[in-house]
Protein backbone atom coordinates (compact mmCIF):
# COMPACT_ATOMS: atom_id res chain seq x y z
CA UNK A 1 0.00 0.00 0.00
CA UNK A 2 3.07 2.29 0.99
CA UNK A 3 4.52 1.94 -2.27
CA UNK A 4 1.06 2.86 -4.54
CA UNK A 5 0.75 5.88 -2.16
CA UNK A 6 4.39 6.82 -3.06
CA UNK A 7 3.73 6.35 -6.92
CA UNK A 8 0.73 8.67 -6.47
CA UNK A 9 2.49 11.12 -4.32
CA UNK A 10 5.03 11.94 -6.44
CA UNK A 11 4.14 14.01 -8.95
CA UNK A 12 6.99 16.49 -9.42
CA UNK A 13 9.84 14.28 -8.72
CA UNK A 14 9.71 12.71 -12.46
CA UNK A 15 10.24 16.68 -13.76
CA UNK A 16 13.28 17.56 -11.78
CA UNK A 17 14.90 14.06 -12.88
CA UNK A 18 14.29 14.29 -16.51
CA UNK A 19 16.70 17.11 -16.55
CA UNK A 20 19.31 15.06 -15.95
CA UNK A 21 19.09 13.14 -18.85
CA UNK A 22 19.00 9.81 -17.45
CA UNK A 23 15.09 9.26 -17.51
CA UNK A 24 12.59 9.92 -20.25
CA UNK A 25 9.54 11.92 -19.85
CA UNK A 26 6.52 10.88 -21.32
CA UNK A 27 3.31 13.70 -20.92
CA UNK A 28 0.18 12.60 -20.73
CA UNK A 29 -2.64 14.50 -22.50
CA UNK A 30 -5.77 13.31 -21.22
CA UNK A 31 -9.04 14.81 -19.63
CA UNK A 32 -10.39 12.38 -17.62
CA UNK A 33 -8.60 12.15 -14.76
CA UNK A 34 -8.98 8.82 -13.28
CA UNK A 35 -7.37 7.20 -16.90
CA UNK A 36 -4.58 10.05 -16.75
CA UNK A 37 -3.38 8.68 -13.05
CA UNK A 38 -3.35 4.85 -14.14
CA UNK A 39 -1.40 6.06 -16.94
CA UNK A 40 0.73 8.24 -14.70
CA UNK A 41 1.32 5.47 -12.46
CA UNK A 42 2.03 2.34 -14.42
CA UNK A 43 4.52 4.59 -16.74
CA UNK A 44 6.71 5.88 -13.22
CA UNK A 45 6.60 2.05 -12.59
CA UNK A 46 8.78 1.72 -15.30
CA UNK A 47 10.91 4.62 -14.69
CA UNK A 48 9.73 7.39 -17.00
CA UNK A 49 9.06 10.42 -15.59
CA UNK A 50 5.82 11.61 -15.89
CA UNK A 51 3.98 15.07 -16.90
CA UNK A 52 0.12 15.37 -17.31
CA UNK A 53 -2.50 17.68 -18.97
CA UNK A 54 -5.89 17.68 -18.74
CA UNK A 55 -6.55 19.99 -21.89
CA UNK A 56 -4.85 21.10 -24.78
CA UNK A 57 -3.71 24.63 -23.69
CA UNK A 58 -1.90 22.61 -20.56
CA UNK A 59 -0.30 20.27 -22.97
CA UNK A 60 0.91 22.90 -24.64
CA UNK A 61 2.78 24.71 -22.31
CA UNK A 62 4.42 21.56 -21.47
CA UNK A 63 5.23 20.84 -24.90
CA UNK A 64 7.23 23.85 -25.16
CA UNK A 65 8.71 24.33 -21.56
CA UNK A 66 9.90 20.76 -21.11
CA UNK A 67 9.96 19.04 -24.74
CA UNK A 68 8.68 15.44 -23.29
CA UNK A 69 10.48 12.65 -25.33
CA UNK A 70 6.78 11.47 -25.88
CA UNK A 71 3.37 12.08 -25.95
CA UNK A 72 0.82 10.32 -24.78
CA UNK A 73 -2.18 12.50 -26.82
CA UNK A 74 -6.18 12.07 -26.28
CA UNK A 75 -7.64 12.99 -29.45
CA UNK A 76 -10.78 14.20 -27.86
CA UNK A 77 -9.93 16.90 -25.17
CA UNK A 78 -12.50 19.95 -23.95
CA UNK A 79 -10.31 22.92 -25.15
CA UNK A 80 -9.30 22.09 -28.39
CA UNK A 81 -9.22 18.96 -30.87
CA UNK A 82 -6.02 16.59 -29.73
CA UNK A 83 -4.92 16.78 -33.84
CA UNK A 84 -4.25 20.07 -33.26
CA UNK A 85 -1.69 19.19 -30.72
CA UNK A 86 -0.23 16.70 -32.96
CA UNK A 87 0.11 18.53 -35.89
CA UNK A 88 2.15 21.25 -33.53
CA UNK A 89 4.97 18.78 -31.89
CA UNK A 90 4.53 15.86 -34.96
CA UNK A 91 7.72 17.12 -36.55
CA UNK A 92 10.13 16.07 -33.49
CA UNK A 93 8.30 14.08 -30.56
CA UNK A 94 6.57 10.96 -31.17
CA UNK A 95 3.35 10.62 -30.27
CA UNK A 96 1.09 7.98 -29.56
CA UNK A 97 -2.82 8.57 -30.51
CA UNK A 98 -5.52 7.57 -27.21
CA UNK A 99 -8.80 7.50 -29.05
CA UNK A 100 -12.00 5.90 -28.84
CA UNK A 101 -12.64 6.16 -32.18
CA UNK A 102 -12.35 2.92 -33.88
CA UNK A 103 -13.02 3.55 -37.33
CA UNK A 104 -10.41 2.53 -39.63
CA UNK A 105 -10.50 5.62 -41.82
CA UNK A 106 -9.30 7.26 -38.58
CA UNK A 107 -6.15 5.07 -37.95
CA UNK A 108 -5.11 5.98 -40.91
CA UNK A 109 -5.80 9.69 -40.78
CA UNK A 110 -4.27 9.32 -37.54
CA UNK A 111 -1.23 7.99 -38.79
CA UNK A 112 -1.00 10.39 -41.72
CA UNK A 113 -1.15 13.19 -39.00
CA UNK A 114 2.21 11.92 -37.89
CA UNK A 115 1.52 9.86 -35.10
CA UNK A 116 3.82 7.37 -34.41
CA UNK A 117 1.16 4.67 -32.75
CA UNK A 118 -2.16 4.41 -31.94
CA UNK A 119 -4.32 2.76 -29.40
CA UNK A 120 -7.98 2.37 -29.31
CA UNK A 121 -9.84 2.70 -26.35
CA UNK A 122 -10.60 0.82 -23.92
CA UNK A 123 -6.83 0.05 -23.48
CA UNK A 124 -4.92 -1.99 -20.71
CA UNK A 125 -2.60 0.44 -19.31
CA UNK A 126 0.47 -2.45 -19.94
CA UNK A 127 -0.42 -2.22 -23.41
CA UNK A 128 0.06 1.33 -23.16
CA UNK A 129 3.55 0.87 -21.39
CA UNK A 130 4.77 -1.30 -23.98
CA UNK A 131 3.60 0.86 -26.68
CA UNK A 132 5.97 3.67 -25.51
CA UNK A 133 8.50 1.77 -24.84
CA UNK A 134 8.39 0.41 -28.39
CA UNK A 135 8.50 3.90 -29.40
CA UNK A 136 11.03 5.37 -27.53
CA UNK A 137 13.85 2.40 -28.06
CA UNK A 138 13.12 3.08 -31.83
CA UNK A 139 13.88 7.07 -31.24
CA UNK A 140 17.39 5.59 -29.28
CA UNK A 141 18.62 3.45 -32.07
CA UNK A 142 18.75 7.06 -33.62
CA UNK A 143 20.58 8.15 -31.05
CA UNK A 144 23.10 6.02 -30.83
CA UNK A 145 24.36 6.07 -34.37
CA UNK A 146 26.87 8.64 -34.17
CA UNK A 147 28.31 10.72 -37.06
CA UNK A 148 26.28 8.91 -39.13
CA UNK A 149 25.94 11.56 -41.78
CA UNK A 150 25.07 9.54 -45.57
CA UNK A 151 24.75 11.38 -48.94
CA UNK A 152 23.09 10.07 -52.05
CA UNK A 153 22.68 11.36 -55.61
CA UNK A 154 26.09 13.38 -55.55
CA UNK A 155 24.88 15.04 -52.50
CA UNK A 156 21.29 15.81 -53.59
CA UNK A 157 19.94 13.95 -50.21
CA UNK A 158 21.48 14.46 -47.25
CA UNK A 159 20.50 11.75 -44.38
CA UNK A 160 22.21 12.84 -40.26
CA UNK A 161 20.86 9.91 -38.11
CA UNK A 162 22.85 11.52 -35.32
CA UNK A 163 21.19 14.54 -35.46
CA UNK A 164 17.90 13.39 -36.98
CA UNK A 165 18.32 15.66 -40.43
CA UNK A 166 17.66 15.47 -43.68
CA UNK A 167 17.99 17.66 -46.22
CA UNK A 168 17.35 17.62 -49.96
CA UNK A 169 18.70 20.23 -52.61
CA UNK A 170 20.56 21.70 -49.65
CA UNK A 171 16.97 22.40 -48.16
CA UNK A 172 15.98 21.13 -44.85
CA UNK A 173 13.24 18.39 -44.77
CA UNK A 174 10.51 18.62 -42.12
CA UNK A 175 9.52 14.93 -41.60
CA UNK A 176 6.97 13.29 -38.90
CA UNK A 177 8.75 10.06 -37.27
CA UNK A 178 7.16 7.85 -39.54
CA UNK A 179 8.45 9.79 -42.73
CA UNK A 180 11.62 9.70 -41.20
CA UNK A 181 11.83 5.71 -40.33
CA UNK A 182 10.36 5.42 -43.85
CA UNK A 183 13.19 7.01 -45.77
CA UNK A 184 16.06 6.27 -43.29
CA UNK A 185 15.17 2.33 -43.82
CA UNK A 186 14.61 2.68 -48.19
CA UNK A 187 18.09 5.16 -47.90
CA UNK A 188 19.59 1.96 -45.79
CA UNK A 189 20.09 -0.22 -49.02
CA UNK A 190 19.46 2.51 -52.24
CA UNK A 191 18.30 0.40 -54.71
CA UNK A 192 17.02 -2.54 -53.39
CA UNK A 193 12.95 -2.66 -53.22
CA UNK A 194 11.23 -2.94 -49.90
CA UNK A 195 7.65 -4.54 -49.86
CA UNK A 196 5.09 -2.47 -48.19
CA UNK A 197 4.55 -4.85 -45.61
CA UNK A 198 8.72 -4.72 -44.56
CA UNK A 199 8.28 -1.10 -44.49
CA UNK A 200 5.67 -0.95 -41.90
CA UNK A 201 7.46 -3.46 -39.75
CA UNK A 202 10.37 -1.12 -39.84
CA UNK A 203 8.25 1.86 -39.11
CA UNK A 204 5.65 0.97 -36.73
CA UNK A 205 6.95 -2.22 -35.56
CA UNK A 206 4.08 -4.37 -36.20
CA UNK A 207 1.29 -4.50 -38.81
CA UNK A 208 -2.20 -3.75 -38.43
CA UNK A 209 -5.61 -3.52 -41.11
CA UNK A 210 -4.87 -1.01 -43.77
CA UNK A 211 -1.01 -0.93 -43.44
CA UNK A 212 -0.37 -0.63 -47.46
CA UNK A 213 -2.82 2.70 -47.42
CA UNK A 214 -0.89 3.85 -44.49
CA UNK A 215 2.72 3.18 -46.04
CA UNK A 216 1.48 4.99 -49.59
CA UNK A 217 0.21 7.75 -47.45
CA UNK A 218 3.64 8.65 -45.84
CA UNK A 219 5.47 7.80 -49.30
CA UNK A 220 3.07 10.22 -50.47
CA UNK A 221 4.11 13.14 -47.95
CA UNK A 222 7.29 12.55 -48.81
CA UNK A 223 6.82 13.04 -52.09
CA UNK A 224 5.30 16.04 -51.67
CA UNK A 225 7.81 17.44 -49.26
CA UNK A 226 10.76 16.34 -51.48
CA UNK A 227 8.86 18.45 -54.13
CA UNK A 228 9.15 18.06 -58.10
CA UNK A 229 12.49 17.75 -57.99
CA UNK A 230 12.56 14.77 -55.67
CA UNK A 231 10.33 13.09 -57.87
CA UNK A 232 13.22 10.37 -58.20
CA UNK A 233 14.22 9.84 -54.74
CA UNK A 234 11.12 7.09 -54.34
CA UNK A 235 10.63 5.35 -56.70
CA UNK A 236 7.34 3.11 -56.81
CA UNK A 237 8.26 -0.51 -57.95
CA UNK A 238 4.41 -1.63 -59.32
CA UNK A 239 3.40 -4.85 -57.55
CA UNK A 240 6.15 -5.15 -55.09
CA UNK A 241 6.81 -1.84 -53.34
CA UNK A 242 9.17 0.81 -52.87
CA UNK A 243 13.27 1.95 -53.41
CA UNK A 244 15.58 5.09 -53.20
CA UNK A 245 15.88 5.88 -57.01
CA UNK A 246 19.30 7.59 -55.20
CA UNK A 247 22.77 6.22 -55.70
CA UNK A 248 25.12 6.31 -52.38
CA UNK A 249 27.68 8.81 -52.47
CA UNK A 250 31.19 7.86 -52.10
CA1 LIG B 1 -11.18 12.66 -23.76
Amino acid sequence: MAVTIGLLDRPEQGRVEAHNGAMRTVLVVEDERDIREVLRRYLEREGLAVLTAANGAEALRHIEQTRPDLILLDLGLPDIDGAEILATSAPRIPVIVLTARSALEDRIDGLRMGADDYIVKPFSPTEVVLRVQAVLSRGGQHRESEDDVRSFGKGMLVIDEARHEVTFACEPLRLTPHEWSLLVSLASTPGRVFSRHELVERIAGYTFEGYERAVDSHVKNVRHKLGPEGRQVIETVVGFGYRLGLTADG
